[in-house]
């Protein structure tokens, strides 16, 4: 569903990320997983569209994306660097993107309510982002990510401001909503205790390249080098 090909990107001269390739299954939860400054976040927005490559393709559903800006790409995210608008209400903030595609307000105020009730939030449409908690704050942002109905969900450490309860319970709903509609996502973290326990498969990267990519227990049980095996053995 998802296909990156020897995806490649230099920064004055220093290459950051060195042929990139990813393939996923419709559907399959895939956590980037590695050291600060591997290139994680700069793969993120090449396939968002913020950030044109030097080489390599990008394609979804068979459909290269390359020659498309950001809002034509059908992409959902959650980004750290991309709050919540402060002066909106929750519902406005959901229903940003819909209004963007012009969707009539009767259909707008049903998908509201529908991606509202999926994040648990029915009840909530009036509040301002300041009025909610940090979990809650992630789940509106998460509605609105999903509300467009994208074919791509983009994860960018977007739990880790939780506190650590918080976290784990965010993790559990998330990857229940991620199942439940059957959207490819690409998950961020630096954590390797949470790759573990969301993905389906994970890619450890090391200065802009994938050491391995493979399920949980691929990675934890055959780790292809010993960088792949000090990464996910050490405890954050
Ligand atoms: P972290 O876990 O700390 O967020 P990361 O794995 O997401 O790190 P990236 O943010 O992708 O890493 O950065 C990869 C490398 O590219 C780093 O060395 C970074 O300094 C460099 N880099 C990223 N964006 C730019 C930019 N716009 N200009 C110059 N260098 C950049």
């Amino acid at each position: 569903h998802l296909e990156i090909n020897r995806l490649t990107k230099s920064f004055h001269g220093n290459r950051v990320l060195d042929r990139i390739d990813i393939a996923l299954e419709k559907g399959t939860f895939l956590s980037l997983l590695g050291p600060s400054g591997c290139g994680k976040t700069t793969t993120m927005r090449m396939v968002a569209g913020f950030e044109s490559q030097d080489e390599g393709t990008i394609s979804i559903g068979g459909q290269s994306i390359d020659s498309f800006p950001p809002y034509k790409r059908n992409i959902g995210m959650v980004f750290q660097s991309y709050a919540l608008f402060p002066h909106m209400t929750v519902a406005q903030n959901v229903a940003y993107g819909l209004e963007q595609q012009r969707m009539s307000r009767g259909d707008i105020r049903k998908e509201v309510a529908n991606a509202l009730e999926m994040v648990q939030l029915t009840g909530y449409e009036q509040r301002k982002p300041k009025q909610l908690s940090g979990g809650q704050q992630q789940r509106v942002a998460l509605a609105r990510a999903l509300v467009t109905k994208p074919s791509l969900l983009l994860l960018d450490e977007s739990l880790s401001a939780l506190d650590k309860n918080l976290r784990s319970a965010m993790q559990i709903e998330l990857r229940m909503i991620q199942k439940e509609i059957g959207i490819t996502t690409i998950f961020v973290t630096h954590d390797q205790e949470e790759a573990m326990t969301l993905s389906d498969r994970i890619a450890v990267m090391r200065a802009g390249r994938i050491e391995q990519i493979g399920s949980p227990h691929e990675i934890y049980e055959q780790p292809a080098n010993t960088f792949v095996a000090g990464f996910v053995g050490q405890s954050n």
